[in-house]
């Protein structure tokens, strides 16, 4: 008799736990810019881009899951300002493979590398190899697969490994898992882990161009990158992307690269046509961001970046932008959430705090 009492009380205490920390567990998301860079000029210590989802509850600080999209000069670097290191991200996805979405890349697995090489391996998820109509090939699986030919070469590789045998003796390019899809015009599952789905849809940029969605219980986000309409020039109703409005309806949050209206062809920066054709404006992004019933808009990747008086070779016909000349272009577009001007390290958490 003593002990049935004595494990009907342990089934109450055990009880009593159960639905305590589960109120006590609430999820959380947090989105924040880890390099806000527009292009692969530098400027002013900005990081290239990147964007850092964290997703969890308050007993973890919303950090269960980690997952980075894009990776640009100094992504380490500042995941280091958030406490986070190259181990402890679940998945790297891309957008595309310009250097300026990609080139910390190296860096975060080299550093994986040398100090976790028994970590599970990384998931690098991105578009399966595309061809384009003037015959190069873009490929995300290639990238990683020489991500590390330099130190291979160089030797060092060799020399670290013969300090230390549990690394992969192929080097960093070993602890790389890749994840290639074929992009599509429709919104398809590539990733997930437990609560957290990552979805992906063709944009347009470059070949291979994606954009994805993040969904948790705690709120979503879009990664729209540097995704631009199908139809490559004006005339057309907006220079945003169809697929990525599509992607991104009912999104708590969209975090996309913008430049600014004052930099088009007409207005005498001497930007080529195509390279501010192929980016989405600021002020349409606040009018897709209105449309698909967004909360938060956060412009990244800006062209140019705040306080800057030239993009590369291009001088700003009117002077150096400022964080209210973005806000007020995004306004016009018709957005009335919240507007944030990527500055690096930046953050949106749902539920705010
Ligand atoms: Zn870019």
């Amino acid at each position: 008799m003593k002990k049935i009492l004595i494990s009907l009380s342990l089934v109450g205490i055990f009880w009593l736990a159960g639905p305590a920390s589960t109120v006590a567990a609430a999820p959380c998301l947090i989105v924040t810019l880890t390099g806000t860079q527009g292009g692969p000029s530098v400027f002013n210590g900005l990081a290239g881009s990147g964007t850092l989802v964290r997703y969890g509850d308050d007993s973890n600080d919303c950090g269960a899951v980690r997952l980075q999209f894009d990776a640009g000069r100094g992504t380490s670097m500042r995941l280091s300002q958030l406490g986070v290191t190259p181990a402890q991200i679940n998945a790297v996805f891309f957008t595309h493979m310009h250097s300026d979405h990609a080139d910390g890349f190296a860096d975060l697995v080299q550093v994986r590398w040398h100090f976790s090489a028994k970590a599970p391996k990384l998931d690098m998820v991105c578009s399966a190899d595309q061809p384009s109509p003037q015959g190069y090939g873009v490929s995300c699986s290639k990238f990683a697969a020489h991500i590390a030919d330099a130190y291979l070469k160089s030797g060092e590789i060799a020399q670290r490994y013969s300090e230390d045998k549990t690394r992969p003796e192929g080097g960093p390019a070993a602890l790389i898992n890749t994840i290639a899809f074929e992009p599509k015009d429709e919104p398809q599952q590539v990733w997930s882990s437990g609560d957290v789905k990552v979805s992906a849809i063709r944009s347009t940029h470059i070949p291979g161009h994606a954009s994805y969605r993040v969904d948790t219980p705690a709120g979503s986000v879009v990664i729209g990158g540097d995704a631009g309409n199908d139809v490559f020039a004006p005339p057309r109703t907006s220079s945003t992307s169809d697929q990525v409005e599509k992607l991104a309806k009912g999104a708590d949050v969209i975090v996309h690269s913008a430049i600014h209206p004052v930099m088009a062809p007409d207005k005498g920066s001497g930007m080529p046509p195509p390279f501010y054709f192929r980016q989405s404006t600021s002020a349409d992004l606040g009018a897709m961001a209105k449309r698909a019933g967004a909360k938060h808009l956060m412009l990244t990747h800006l062209i140019p970046p705040l306080g800057a008086k030239q993009q590369g070779p291009y001088k700003l016909p009117g002077g150096a932008l400022t964080e209210a000349d973005y806000r007020k272009s995004a306004q016009e577009g018709g957005f009335a959430g919240n507007i944030i001007v990527g500055t690096d390290l930046v953050s949106v958490r749902l539920p705010a705090k």
